[in-house]
């Protein structure tokens, strides 16, 4: 299998403080908005769709690479077979619709709060994008969404984050935001719908992806890497920045 980061951008929408009030810093937090590419010669599976096309609210300045960025790779958008959504945050879903041919994989529990009434009239881009879908396959439990390919609940950053799953890989969205938090499960980042849960979440997470060696993506920490054993608890270590191969 071959396997892309690819950064839609990158910027800052928070200090550090903002996001993680136990950490005391005043600084930026500096954040690359990721989305993974996954090619086996069964599928082309897109987990999220980052930022999307400007004009847009969130990020307003940075770039909206994705599509550039599939180019480099070699892919074209009516490719994607799958697209993957971790989860419905507004930095996951900018390029959603885009990719004729994808069947859009969404867990159940996200959609029923996204996709609310209330939801929705704080969220004009989720109808236009997420809501328009014609091909959405919403999951409640573990799922081979292509050959060798899974997602698996991860609640908590959101009600039904998902993280996928391959041989040897994990792309884990924002179950971790920030590499602090794979040092410190129970450091409590404020876009956490649940921060127990979510705490819990990668209580259970790390110490199973340490052991399995996986190679990790996340939604927001640069490019591709491991988490390793340090003494009692867990580090993010950095291997590749773009590209891997299983
Ligand atoms: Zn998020
Ligand atoms: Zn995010």
């Amino acid at each position: 299998m071959k396997v892309d980061v690819l950064a839609d951008c990158e910027g800052t929408f928070a200090t550090l403080r903002e996001a993680f009030p136990a950490i005391h810093s005043d600084e930026d937090w500096w954040i690359p908005v990721n989305c993974a590419l996954l090619r086996s010669g069964d599928a082309t599976v897109l987990v999220d769709t980052g930022a999307g096309p400007k004009p847009r609210p969130f990020m307003p300045d940075g770039d909206a690479a994705l599509l550039d960025e599939l180019a480099r790779v070699g892919v074209q958008p009516d490719e994607v077979d799958v697209v993957v959504h971790t989860h419905l945050h507004v930095d996951h879903v900018g390029w959603t619709g885009s990719f004729p041919n994808a069947r859009y994989v969404v867990h159940e529990d996200d959609w029923a709060y996204f996709m609310s009434e209330a939801s929705l009239a704080q969220r004009q881009h989720l109808r236009e994008k997420v809501l328009s879908l014609e091909r959405v396959e919403r999951v409640t439990a573990e799922t081979e969404i292509a050959p060798g390919i899974h997602v698996q609940p991860a609640p908590g950053h959101t009600p039904g984050h998902m993280i996928v799953r391959a041989e040897g890989l994990a792309v884990i969205g924002d179950a971790a935001a920030h590499e602090l938090q794979i040092a410190d499960p129970n450091l409590v980042f404020v876009n956490d719908m649940d921060a127990d849960v979510s705490a819990a979440t990668r209580r259970r997470l790390i110490p199973e992806l340490a052991a399995e060696g996986a190679a990790v993506i996340a939604g927001h920490f640069p490019g591709i890497g491991r988490i390793e054993r340090a003494g009692k608890g867990f580090r993010w270590s950095s291997t590749a920045k773009t590209a891997s191969s299983l």
